[in-house]
């Protein structure tokens, strides 16, 4: 991979009331066709032009992404959406009025015009509108959508700050906004509306029930739910391990109280071989700071705060230089389901039932 060696650009801004000469500074590096992180509701974004693509091409040499891995395109209203893919009424437009702006991203069938580096040559593409300022002021300012995946090298744990950004992409893009941290922590959701019933590609920050509520029958796919090693996943993006810490990481299953149980019998395991032992855990339980280096992810009764925890908390064992983390599961009700794909996923198949 051509590694580009550029002055990374770091912009402040105010979350709440971006200045306009802070975005037109970045809008004009997107309008070059350069690449611009900045945050979002669910973690950072790194975006190019979507309709340019060269653009998106860089994003992808940037991130190392797989080539056959589409990206998620931004935009700023629904007249957008128009341009980029059809079926813009029906259940996508009942979506669209109940969650955006917002942690929910539609596949619908697209336009032809959209580059192939945006869809990977699939007959689809996928659409967001975000909820935050400064991303919503970006779109605007660039007069574009904006094609962003999420603005980490592929693999690496989705960066929430701006300084997770900086530790895995600085000098490989033309700039980052720094917005503070991402609210909802996890990535957006994605529903796939060009099947006859409509299907969670990769559940995030909208839940199921919470579709369910507004367009009724929802499935989930099969990879996107346990990550089930044989299921076939339709989202590319799915198939690849993701969100990882640099050393291995074992997740444990089971009820809560066998699932400390086993952690610390793994951990003495390891320990006894020389190891350092990182474990993955949550406020609201047994304290297991005995048996290893414990990082404490939000309230286990409340998986919203576990899911804008968790890259963070997964981004610290590479600090701690650990050789092994030990994760807890948990729930899969609610954004539980969304915290428990990206552990699935970061394990690799790694997951041991208590
Ligand atoms: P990222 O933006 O890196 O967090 O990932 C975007 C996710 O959306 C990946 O899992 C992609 O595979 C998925 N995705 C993007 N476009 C499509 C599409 N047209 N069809 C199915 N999945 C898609
Ligand atoms: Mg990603």
């Amino acid at each position: 991979m051509n590694t580009r060696n550029i002055a990374t650009k770091y912009i402040k801004v105010n979350p709440d009331r971006p200045a306009t000469r802070a975005m037109e500074k970045a809008a004009r590096i997107l309008k070059q066709g350069g690449l611009v992180a900045f945050p979002t509701e669910t973690v950072y974004g790194l975006g190019a032009d979507a309709l340019n693509a060269q653009a998106v091409a860089s994003i992808f040499e940037a991130k190392g992404r797989p080539l056959d891995n589409p990206v998620i395109v931004h935009v700023t209203d629904r007249m957008q959406v128009t341009s980029l893919a059809q079926q813009v009424s029906g259940p996508a437009g009942m979506l669209m009025d109940a969650f955006w702006p917002g942690p929910l991203t539609l596949i619908l069938p697209v336009l032809s015009g959209v580059p192939r580096e945006v869809t990977a040559g699939l007959p689809t593409v996928a659409v967001r509108m975000p909820d935050h300022p400064v991303a919503l002021a970006l779109i605007r300012a660039a007069g574009m959508p904006v094609a962003a995946p999420s603005a980490n090298i592929s693999g690496r744990p989705s960066p929430t700050t701006a300084g997770h950004v900086l530790q895995d992409l600085n000098g490989r893009i033309d700039a980052v906004l720094d917005g503070g941290p991402a609210g909802v922590g996890v990535e957006s959701t994605v529903v796939d509306l060009t099947l006859p019933v409509p299907v969670i590609l990769r559940p995030g920050g909208v839940t199921p029930e919470e579709l369910r509520g507004i367009i009724g029958e929802v499935e989930i796919d099969p990879a996107a739910g346990a990550g089930s090693p044989g299921a076939r996943p339709r989202s590319p993006g799915m198939k690849y391990v993701h969100y990882a810490p640099r050393a291995p990481l074992v997740l444990v299953e089971g009820r809560p109280e066998d699932v400390a149980a086993k952690i610390i019998e793994l951990a003495e395991e390891q320990r006894s071989c020389g190891k350092r032992v990182g474990i993955l855990s949550y406020q609201g339980g047994k304290d297991l700071s005995f048996a290893g280096e414990v990082v404490l992810a939000g309230n286990r009764k409340k998986p919203e705060t576990v899911a804008s925890e968790l890259y963070s908390a997964l981004r610290r064992f590479d600090e701690l230089g650990v050789d092994l983390v030990l994760a807890e599961g948990l729930q899969d009700n609610g954004l539980g389901l969304a915290v428990m794909n990206r552990l699935r996923r970061a394990a690799g198949g790694r997951i041991v039932q208590a």
